[in-house]
């Protein structure tokens, strides 16, 4: 054994979620999955990695998420660190890109997942669903990896809650994950719903509007930011919903005005159907979205509840993202909600330590504490009642720091156990135990085989053992 040696922290842009804290996110991932499997969705789950050209081509090679916040994969032996060990969390994702670029056995590069949909997709034409279920309604739950800069509602690992509804072009498809993200917010209590809405057109109406902005930016290309002047040449279309250049693009002819006469229709009958349903929407001509699969309709859900990166989630159609993957011509949409900003949106109320400790108080109150003297023969009897209360569907605790009776009874009665049980060697020879309801204050002896009986009221019905 060498000297004792700190561990390096977890690193930059990532949290740890302590069981205190995970109360809420129960909250969050329970109502999301209770509500889409409502609205006909089903979980899918994909991998945590993929190819890294599945993300390349799926949201662009040009997209800021492909060109700089991509965590590349390297098996161990393979990893070149260029940077100091203390700089390592932070040297940037390609710092361990192995040489040549390769991931794992020198096969086709890897690369953590950064969102969900490229995966969902390959999952579907994978597996033929195209073919066998045409119309595929699924959502995942799950953690996500982008190397960006760290702020409020900003991290390196984040997590989604995500649907897609893949194989259909119906206007409907995107109202109902509108109307679902309502019901989301309504029922985690963020308040104010509203939708940003826009449409970019598609690939026949958007290259020409793209043409008009470039002509239009080109005399002010020196007021644009670095990145916008970049943009300009790739996709001036990007340039658009940087805030930075907010004020030089306010007098561009909005795309929605733009479209082809398909995808204004498509745009018109989603916009019925929000007044149908009663959303609170505002047309935002800013609103293109970061990668470059969507095609018409694309949204977001703001919450003045949030810093600068003020969009609970966001999502939209792309239709050319199944054909391109040499799928059928079968249009998809979807949406995407970051648990992290619907948990800063939240009330506190419902999601810090106070809202955590009153549901474990909650549940307390119907468990079991199986108290024991130190002999051996009342702490293995311990062991064994305690499994025995658990396997009928109780949920039960003993000690196993090594306390003292009376220190076990002090700690039961603080954590809020509604039964104790006690065990000590004059119980064993007669194979009895000792009951205590905490609530009432009293305590009788009873026979062992009594207890199951005796306490099964505090057992949820849905567990007690078939018979
Ligand atoms: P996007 O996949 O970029 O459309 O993002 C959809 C939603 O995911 C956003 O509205 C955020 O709620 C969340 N999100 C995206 N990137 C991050 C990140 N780096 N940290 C935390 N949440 C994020």
């Amino acid at each position: 054994m060498g000297a004792s040696w700190t561990p390096p922290r977890a690193p930059r842009g990532t949290a740890d979620i302590l069981p205190e804290q995970v109360h809420a996110w129960h909250r969050v991932e329970r109502t999301a999955a209770e509500l889409a499997e409502r609205y006909g969705y089903r979980e899918l789950r994909t991998p945590a990695f993929e190819a890294l050209e599945l993300f390349a081509r799926g949201m662009g090679e040009g997209t800021e998420v492909v060109e700089k916040e991509m965590f590349l994969l390297a098996p161990s032996g393979r990893a070149r660190v260029e940077a100091g060990p203390g700089e390592a969390p932070d040297a940037g994702p390609r710092a361990q890109a192995p040489a040549g670029g390769h991931g794992a056995g020198g096969a086709e590069p890897l690369a953590l997942r950064p969102e969900f949909t490229a995966g969902v997709v390959r999952a579907y034409r994978q597996h033929g669903l195209d073919k066998t279920r045409g119309l595929l309604k699924v959502y995942s739950i799950g953690p996500l990896f982008r190397y960006e800069r760290p702020q409020k509602g900003r991290q390196r690992q984040f997590h989604q809650v995500n649907l897609e509804a893949l194989g259909t072009g119906d206007p409907r498809a995107e109202l109902e994950l509108i109307a679902f993200a309502q019901d989301l917010l309504g029922a985690l209590g963020i308040p104010d719903f509203a939708v940003r809405l826009n449409s970019i057109g598609c690939a026949q109406c958007r290259p020409g509007y793209r043409e008009r902005v470039r002509a239009l930016l080109q005399p002010r290309r020196e007021r644009l930011c670095a990145n916008c002047r970049a943009r300009l040449d790739r996709n001036a279309f990007r340039v658009l919903d940087c805030k930075l250049c907010a004020e030089h693009t306010a007098d561009l002819p909005p795309m929605a005005e733009q479209l082809c006469a398909a995808c204004a229709e498509h745009f018109a009958a989603v916009r019925a159907g929000l007044e149908l349903l009663d959303v609170p929407y505002r047309i935002d001509a800013r609103l293109v979205r970061g990668f470059d699969y969507y095609t018409r309709t694309v949204f977001e859900f703001p919450s003045g509840r949030l810093g600068a990166q003020d969009a609970l989630g966001g999502g939209g159609r792309y239709d050319r993202l199944i054909p391109d993957m040499g799928g059928p011509e079968l249009g998809a949409c979807g949406l995407a909600f970051g648990i992290e900003r619907l948990l800063l949106a939240m009330d506190p109320a419902a999601t810090g330590s106070a809202a955590a400790e009153a549901a474990e108080r909650a549940r307390r109150a119907a468990a079991v504490y199986v108290a024991a003297t130190p002999e051996p023969g009342p702490r293995a009897a311990a062991l064994e009642l305690v499994t025995e209360l658990r396997r009928a569907g109780l949920e039960a605790e003993f000690d196993l720091a090594g306390k003292s009776l009376k220190a076990q009874l002090r700690a039961a009665d603080k954590a809020g156990f509604g039964w104790v049980v006690i065990v000590g060697p004059e119980e064993l020879a007669r194979g009895e135990v000792a009951l205590r309801q905490m609530a009432a204050g009293h305590q009788q002896r009873l026979p062992r085989a009594e207890l199951l009986a005796r306490l099964a009221p505090a057992v949820p019905l849905a567990a007690r053992p078939a018979r």
